[in-house]
């Protein structure tokens, strides 16, 4: 976007605001589709919590894509744009009893995360559902090649592989039909191995699944951890490469032992959305203390993930794309925080007060993680559409937002009439 567009926008829609671009989302949800073109059953069930947004979920919906949810209002929200049954993969874990009871009624795939939750599933639905799929944990380290890319031994998450087999037995024998199975293994990976190394170890557990348990698994979900290029000298995953890795291992290890038929299904969350959303700021107090520091507008309410994981999102300052960054800058927000800064000795043009900062790739688990601290409200999304007009997906908050749960006090009434 170009600094006269931001400016047009910010007549209507003062920032800070993060604005998600149509096309490239649409773009993309092509390229997979094509990617698993291979496989009959392939199916995407899009990681609600990465952007919890109806507008844009509804753009994913077009292409056939389905919702991932973790929890009842994921579930909600999802049912509320019409996608319900098996279009919904519900990957919770440590879920609260009225969850799984809302999961099941609206038709929902349910994925469990422990061993413990089939027999909490059937108590307290009465009868376990006739699809179901379990989520793997085989523990140790995630390598791929000699890297280590992640530490499944440290996650909470998932069965380890006793207890797996032994899910599945148990699951047969209670009547379940339809059978799946789940892993997340890494995260943000930016490497096209990722997929077909976790493939390869799903493929060679469902070979045995079949050999020990006589179970023949119907889907086999990769899950979300294909990553994105936050870093400008980062090479992007190529999901072209990657669809043909997985086939690849598919081919040698499902169909020989005649499990050709299992559906691909994959829950994708930064990889559909993160590049396709930007944090749009203004510069409105620079500070010459210790260090130079520039103040936006947002802060990590709007986006937490410098501040939780000092990840890097690349910063463009609008109308100095050709000036040479030659300041070097601590990018920061306004909460009593110190680690609310968007950017720390960060090289940028000269920033004057005033300029625009498009903070990249906040598409995906941006603005979903926000929350409240120092009384601070959540941001407006845009929508930028392929004509180049702009829709309002979600207003800001206001003040009476903020203290709408405050209607158990007396004064509710009176503060919510101020504003
Ligand atoms: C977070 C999450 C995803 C999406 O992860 P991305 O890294 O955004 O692709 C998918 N499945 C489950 C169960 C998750 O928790």
């Amino acid at each position: 976007m170009t600094k006269e567009q931001i400016e047009e926008i910010v007549k209507t829609y003062p920032t800070p605001f993060h604005i998600y671009d149509e096309k490239g989302i649409r773009k993309n949800v092509e390229a997979l589709k094509e990617a698993f073109a291979w496989n009959k059953g392939y199916k995407e069930f899009f990681a609600v919590k990465a952007t919890p947004n109806p507008f844009l979920i509804q753009i994913l919906k077009e292409y056939g894509v389905g919702c991932d949810c973790s929890s009842k209002t994921e579930l909600m929200l999802s049912k509320a744009i019409d996608v319900t049954g098996s279009d919904i993969m519900f990957s919770s874990n440590d879920t609260p009893a009225e969850e799984f009871v809302y999961a099941n009624k609206i038709g929902a795939t349910i994925n469990l995360d422990d061993f413990t939750h089939i027999e909490f599933l059937e108590k307290t639905l009465g009868k376990l559902p006739e699809t179901l799929s379990l989520r793997f944990n085989p523990g140790g380290v995630f390598t791929i090649s000699t890297d280590i890319m992640d530490n499944p031994g440290d996650a909470k998450y998932g069965l380890t592989t006793e207890q797996l087999f032994e899910g599945y037995r148990i699951l047969k024998e209670k009547g379940v039909k339809r059978f799946g199975l789940h892993a997340f293994l890494a995260s943000n990976t930016v490497t096209n191995e990722y997929y077909p190394t976790l493939a390869k170890t799903l493929f060679d557990v469902a070979v045995q699944i079949k050999e020990k348990v006589g179970v023949s698994l119907s889907f086999i979900n990769l899950s979300g951890g294909i990553g994105i290029p936050y870093r400008p000298e980062q090479e992007p995953n190529d999901i072209k490469v990657i669809g043909e890795g997985v086939r690849k291992v598919f081919e040698e290890v499902l169909v020989p032992a005649g499990l050709g038929d299992v559906a691909i299904y994959t829950e994708l969350g930064r990889f559909m959305m993160g590049p396709y959303g930007h944090l749009i700021t203004k510069a409105i107090h620079e500070k010459h203390t210790h260090k130079e520091y520039i103040g936006c507008d947002a802060c990590a309410v709007n986006l937490m993930r410098p501040a939780m994981y000092g990840a890097y999102h690349h910063i463009t300052v609008l109308g100095k794309e050709q000036e040479p960054c030659d300041h070097k800058y601590d990018v920061t927000g306004s909460l009593c925080e110190n680690n609310d800064k968007f950017a720390i000795d960060r090289m940028l043009p000269k920033i004057e007060i005033g300029d625009y900062l498009a903070i990249h790739d906040t598409g995906a688990h941006g603005f979903a993680m926000g929350y409240n601290y120092n009384g601070k409200l959540k941001s407006a999304e845009l929508l930028l559409k392929e004509d180049g007009s702009v829709q309002l997906i979600r207003r800001a908050e206001k003040p009476s937002d903020y203290f709408a749960t405050f209607d158990c006090f007396d004064f509710y009434e009176k503060i919510s009439r101020e504003f």
